[in-house]
C-alpha cells in the first residue's frame, strides 16, 4: 500500500515516513500544498496524510479541491490546530480522520490501517482467502494455519492482490501501490515476486490461489 505524505516540517515528514516503511507501506512525501495536491491527482495512492498549515496551498484547500475532483482516497488530517472548530473545518473539506499533533505513532498507525480497511470495506482487519490468512498489522501470512515467511515486498505485492481478491489486477497496478514515486524498474518485475510468492503460498497445495490472466495480470480468487 502507498502514502503520500504532505507536510511542510521535514524533520516530522521524515520520522512519520521511518515508521510507514518500517511497517511496510510505500512512501512519497510532498513539503508544501501545490506539490502535494499534484501528487495526489497524478499518483495513486491509499492514503494521504495531510497536514493543515502548509505553503502555497492549505492542506482545507487541498482537501476539498481533491474531493471536488472527485479523489476518493482517504484523508488523514495531522495537526497542530485542536480546537473544535479546527477538527470539523478538517472533516468538513472532506478528511476521513483527525489527529492532533503531537500524536503517538502506534494510534497513528492504527488509524492509518483502519481507514486503509475502510477504503476497501474490509471488516476485519484480517485479510483471507480460502485458508490463506494475510494480518496487514501483524505482518503475518498462515496458510492452512502454518506460519509463511515472506520479504516486504513480496508481503506488500501479496497484500495488494488480496485487497483486490476476485479482480484482475495488472502489473502497473501492483507497481503504482506496492512501489514509491522513486521506482524506475519495468512492470515486469512484479512477475519475479509472483514467481517467488507463489512457491511460497502455492507451493505444496493442490489448490492454487494465484492465477495469471494473459496478457492482462493477476488475480486471487477463493
Ligand atoms: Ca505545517
Amino acid at each position: 500500500m502507498r502514502i503520500l505524505i504532505v507536510e511542510d516540517e521535514h524533520r516530522l515528514s521524515n520520522i512519520i515516513k521511518k515508521g510507514l516503511v518500517e511497517d511496510g507501506f510505500a512512501v512519497d512525501q510532498a513539503f508544501d500544498g501545490e506539490e502535494g495536491l499534484y501528487l495526489a491527482e497524478t499518483e495513486q495512492y491509499d492514503l494521504i496524510v495531510l497536514d493543515i498549515m502548509l505553503p502555497k496551498l492549505d492542506g482545507l484547500q487541498l482537501c476539498k479541491e481533491l474531493r471536488r475532483e472527485n479523489v476518493k482516497t482517504p484523508v488523514l488530517m495531522v495537526t497542530a490546530k485542536s480546537t473544535t472548530e479546527d477538527k470539523v473545518a478538517g472533516l468538513d473539506s472532506g478528511a476521513d480522520d483527525y489527529m492532533t499533533k503531537p500524536f503517538s505513532f502506534i494510534e497513528f498507525r492504527s488509524r492509518v490501517h483502519a481507514l486503509i480497511r475502510r477504503s476497501h470495506q474490509e471488516i476485519s482487519p484480517v485479510l483471507k482467502v480460502d485458508n490463506l490468512e494475510v494480518d496487514p498489522l501483524k505482518h503475518s501470512v498462515k496458510r492452512g494455519g502454518k506460519a509463511i515467511n515472506l520479504t516486504p515486498k513480496e508481503f506488500a505485492v501479496l497484500e495488494f492482490l488480496l485487497r483486490h481478491k476476485t479482480e484482475v489486477v495488472s502489473r502497473t497496478m501492483i507497481v503504482e501501490h506496492v512501489w514509491d514515486y522513486n521506482f524506475d524498474g519495468m512492470s515486469n518485475v512484479i512477475d519475479v515476486f509472483v514467481v517467488s510468492l507463489r512457491k511460497k503460498i502455492d507451493g505444496g497445495f493442490p489448490k492454487k490461489l494465484i492465477q495469471t490472466i494473459h496478457g492482462v495480470g493477476y488475480k486471487v480468487d477463493n
